[in-house]
């Protein structure tokens, strides 16, 4: 009998029985515990195959032994992705067809094409918000960062990192945060309920809720709350993103470049409705805003520039 790893799952290894090489006896699979996988000793499985009662006793140098073959196990996982994503890549071949029956030298272009973007944008990860659709941008249009309910923390690498490539090299003019209703990380952060290390994250809209607590606890309609709530984080994270060295020292030193007639880049706060397709753009003078903020958050002064 011939044992072969199908699945790493955790520190639980799936395996399917083999009678030979080529058929699946059953197709059942058996769970082992890899931390009790110690070299030298054997491992009892009890299990049921073509409904025949069996005890193996597996020796585990054989079991690591196949486990340890990344060749078998990596050529495992990619036959199960291939089946996962084929409509993908099927989809993938028919967008580039159909791209270049359209524009025969797309893709020439885009090959050459020195990054340039206009726009950052910052949004929540949700699959129903296919960003470039709904911003009407192709590619090479739009620099994009996703995470749970489009946070921008001050001590998010990933989120920095973005941000400071953007301004700082790529030179976006343009910074939209969007949020969007029936979002479920904001929905999640206004519940009793403990989602485990999610909820390190979901504490940074929580904390959003705290700041506007009496604003907040006078909506009574719970839906009407919740987009308002919205609209707040992606307010709050616009105010995180003016907090930043990258983005205070890019907007001083455009003002000061055009005598103040163009300070980018500008932060627009943004909600998209998933029930209509509308995204809106949220009325707020970060202006009145960020001054009021000067003397707390303001890192540069003129003569630094
Ligand atoms: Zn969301």
């Amino acid at each position: 009998m011939r044992v072969r790893i199908s699945k790493l799952i955790n520190k639980n290894i799936n395996i399917r029985y083999y009678n030979n090489s080529n058929n699946i006896n059953g197709g059942s699979k058996i769970t082992l515990n890899a931390v009790t996988m110690v070299p030298g000793t054997s491992i009892n499985v009890n299990t049921e195959i073509n409904k025949n009662p069996l005890e193996t006793n597996f020796s585990t140098p054989n079991v690591l032994k196949s486990f340890g073959s990344r060749r078998r196990l990596s050529s495992q996982m990619s036959r199960e992705n291939d089946e996962h994503v084929n409509e993908i890549l099927n989809n993938n071949k028919r967008w580039v067809e159909e791209t270049k029956l359209k524009d025969p030298e797309f893709f020439e272009r885009l090959g050459k094409l020195k990054q340039k973007p206009k726009y950052l944008y910052f949004g929540c990860s949700d699959s129903r918000v296919p960003v470039n659709q709904i911003l009407g941008l192709g590619p090479g249009e739009v620099f994009v960062h996703r995470n749970i309910a489009n946070m921008v923390p001050a001590n998010d690498l990933n989120v920095l990192s973005v941000l400071e490539y953007a301004v700082a090299h790529l030179g976006v003019q343009d910074i939209i945060v969007a949020g969007h209703y029936d979002c479920g990380g904001v929905r999640a952060a206004t519940k009793r309920q403990d989602l485990g290390l999610l909820e390190n994250w979901l504490r940074l809209i929580r904390d959003v809720y705290r700041l506007h607590k009496d604003h907040l606890d006078h909506i009574d309609n719970l839906e009407e709350r919740h987009h308002r709530l919205v609209e707040l984080n992606v307010i709050e994270q616009c105010l995180n993103l003016y907090k930043t060295g990258v983005v205070q020292r890019k907007r001083l030193q455009s003002s000061t470049a055009s005598g103040g007639t163009e300070v980018l880049p500008r932060i627009h706060a943004m909600v998209f409705n998933p029930g209509e397709g509308i995204l809106k753009k949220l009325n707020v003078d970060f202006d009145q805003r960020v001054g009021s903020l000067e003397h707390i958050y303001g890192l540069h002064d003129q003569e630094d520039i």
